[in-house]
C-alpha cells in the first residue's frame, strides 16, 4: 500500500493537473467509447485497497484520460467550452477549504466577494435600487424571478397557495429556454399558465401576438404576471426586443425578467449592448451566466432584481431559519443564505472574482466582441460553400447551418450521421437543434481557443464527412 504526505500529494496533483493543461487543447477532444464499452474499460466494481494513494491517483488518471477535454478547439457543442484559469484556481481553493457560503461566520471573504459582485453588476446592468444572488445556473435563477413575481402579484400566496384565487398567467418567447416550463410546473401555475408567445422572423417574440394575448388573458379575469425576454434564445440566438415589452408593462403591469443565460455577456460591452440589450435598466430582473460566454467554471450565476432585499427575503425564505441566520447590526442581510433557496451554498463568488480582476470588463467585452465577429466570419464562410447552407440568417452568436442534403434525401438523417461521425472520431463536437421544425447543426463559439483556422477545420470537416456518408451510400447501392 502507498501511503503519501498532503505535501507529496498536492505536488503529483499539481503534476497530474499541468500535464492535462498541456493536453487538453491536442490530439481529440475525447476517447470516445460506447457506454458499454467504457464500463468494461472503467471496471468501477473492482477491489479496492482502502487508504492506498497510489490507486487514487489512478482513478484520477482514468478519469482524465475518457474525460471530454471542453477546451479542445474542437469542442463546439455547448454554450460553455474549457474554463477561464483564474477561475479553475478559485475553484481548487473553494474545494480546499470547503465552506458553506450561506453565512458571513462561515465565509467572510466568499459574503464579501459576492456582495461586490452583486453590486458591481447592478452598477453595470443600471438597476440604481437593487438585489441580487449567485444562483446555481439560469434555470433557478428564472424559477426565483419567477416565483419573486408570483408573490407579489398573488397577496398571501406564501401562505395560501395559488389554490382559489385569481389565475396567474406568464408569457414567453415560443423559443424561449425549457427551464422556464420547469418553473411554471414547479411554482404551482401549470403549463397552460405559461403561454407561448410564437417567434417572428428574428426569432424574437411577435409583440403584436403578445398583446392580444395579454388582452385576451385579462379578458376573462386572469392576470398576467410575468414576461420573460430571452436575450439571446438558445437555439437562435434571437434577442427580444424590450422597447415593446416595457410598453406593454405600462399597460398590464406585469414583472418583465430578462433571460440572458446566454446572450448576457454583452452587457459588458457598451456597442454591443447598445445593439442587442437597449433599455435593459428598466426590466426588472436579469440574469446572466458567468459559465457560458464569458467562461468562468461551471456553475457561475447572477439575478439581479430592481428593488430591496426584503421582497427577494420575504419571497424566499420560510420556516424557522433562527438557528442558523444572523442580521446585520443595522438590520441589512448579513448572511446570504436568507436570499437564497438553497441551505448550503457552494462557493461561486471567488472564481467569478478572480476572472472579473484578472480580465477586467474590458477584457470581457473584447471576448465577446471577438465572439462574434468570428460567428459573422464562419456565416460568411458558409454563404460562399456550396455544399453548405445556413437553416436561417444569423441574429447573434448561435450559428445554424445545414450540409446541402441532394434532392429526395432526408437533410435531417444526413445532418445527424455528421454530427456522430464527427463524434465517433473523436475531432469535433457540435450541437444540434430545431429551426422552424427543422434540424440544423448549432455552431458556438465560446472558447479562446477557437479562431479563424479553426473555424476553417471544423467547416471542411464537415463538408468532408458529409461527402463521405455520400460516397459510402452510393457505394452501397451500386
Ligand atoms: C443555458 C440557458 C439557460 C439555463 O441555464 P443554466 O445555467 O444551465 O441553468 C436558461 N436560459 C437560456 C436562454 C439558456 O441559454
Amino acid at each position: 500500500m502507498t501511503t503519501m504526505q498532503p505535501e507529496q500529494i498536492f505536488q503529483r496533483l499539481a503534476q497530474l493537473f499541468a500535464a492535462y493543461q498541456q493536453e487538453q487543447t491536442k490530439g481529440d477532444y475525447v476517447v470516445y467509447l460506447d457506454p458499454g464499452e467504457l464500463q468494461k474499460r472503467l471496471d468501477l466494481e473492482q477491489e479496492s485497497l482502502p487508504g492506498d494513494w497510489q490507486e487514487l491517483f489512478h482513478w484520477v488518471e482514468t478519469y482524465l484520460h475518457y474525460a471530454v477535454k471542453t477546451a479542445h478547439p474542437g469542442y463546439l457543442n455547448r454554450m460553455w467550452a474549457g474554463a477561464n484559469l483564474p477561475s479553475i484556481i478559485g475553484e481548487m481553493t473553494a474545494a480546499l477549504t470547503n465552506t458553506s457560503a450561506c453565512t458571513y461566520e462561515t465565509a467572510p471573504v466568499s459574503t464579501l466577494m459576492e456582495k461586490y459582485l452583486i453590486q458591481s453588476m447592478l452598477d453595470l446592468v443600471g438597476f440604481q435600487h437593487g438585489v441580487g444572488q449567485m444562483t446555481t445556473g439560469s434555470s433557478n435563477a428564472n424559477m426565483i424571478a419567477m416565483l419573486a413575481a408570483r408573490n407579489r402579484y398573488s397577496h398571501c400566496v406564501k401562505q395560501q397557495g395559488l389554490f382559489g384565487r385569481k389565475e396567474l398567467f406568464a408569457f414567453v418567447n415560443e423559443e424561449a429556454h425549457y427551464s422556464l416550463d420547469r418553473a411554471a410546473n414547479i411554482l404551482g401555475l401549470g403549463s397552460e399558465h405559461l403561454i407561448k408567445v410564437p417567434a417572428d422572423e428574428h426569432g424574437r417574440m411577435d409583440t403584436q401576438i403578445l398583446a392580444a394575448e395579454l388582452e385576451r388573458v385579462s379578458e376573462a379575469g386572469g392576470k398576467p404576471f410575468f414576461v420573460t425576454a430571452t436575450a439571446g434564445t438558445t437555439v437562435r440566438g434571437g434577442y427580444d426586443r424590450l422597447e415593446p415589452l416595457l410598453a406593454l408593462r405600462e399597460s398590464y403591469n406585469f414583472w418583465l425578467h430578462v433571460d440572458g443565460a446566454w446572450g448576457g455577456p454583452v452587457v459588458f460591452s457598451p456597442k454591443l449592448r447598445a445593439q442587442y440589450l437597449p433599455l435593459l435598466e428598466q426590466a426588472d430582473s436579469f440574469t446572466l451566466d458567468f459559465h457560458k460566454m464569458s467562461g468562468t467554471a461551471l456553475m457561475c450565476n447572477v439575478l439581479l432584481m430592481q428593488g430591496n432585499s426584503s421582497e427577494l427575503r420575504q419571497a424566499l425564505s420560510a420556516g424557522d431559519e433562527s438557528y442558523i441566520f444572523r442580521e446585520g447590526e443595522d438590520g441589512s442581510v448579513r448572511d446570504l443564505g436568507t436570499l437564497s433557496l438553497q441551505c448550503g451554498r457552494r462557493v461561486d463568488s471567488l472564481k467569478w472574482f478572480l476572472d472579473w480582476k484578472f480580465y477586467g470588463r474590458e477584457g470581457l467585452a473584447r471576448r465577446v466582441e471577438q465572439y462574434l465577429e468570428l460567428c459573422a466570419y464562419a456565416e460568411a464562410q458558409i454563404l460562399q460553400h456550396e455544399q453548405l447552407e445556413m437553416a436561417v440568417p444569423r441574429e447573434s452568436f448561435n450559428i445554424c447551418f445545414r450540409f446541402r442534403a441532394p434532392a429526395g434525401m432526408d437533410a435531417a438523417k444526413l445532418n445527424t450521421a455528421i454530427r456522430e461521425r464527427m463524434q465517433r472520431q473523436g475531432r469535433y463536437l457540435v450541437g444540434t437543434g430545431f429551426v422552424r421544425g427543422e434540424l440544423a447543426l448549432r455552431l458556438l463559439v465560446t472558447n479562446t481557443q477557437v479562431g479563424r483556422p479553426e473555424i476553417d477545420a471544423f467547416l471542411a470537416a464537415v463538408v468532408r464527412s458529409g461527402q463521405e456518408i455520400l460516397t459510402a451510400r452510393d457505394t452501397a447501392f451500386q
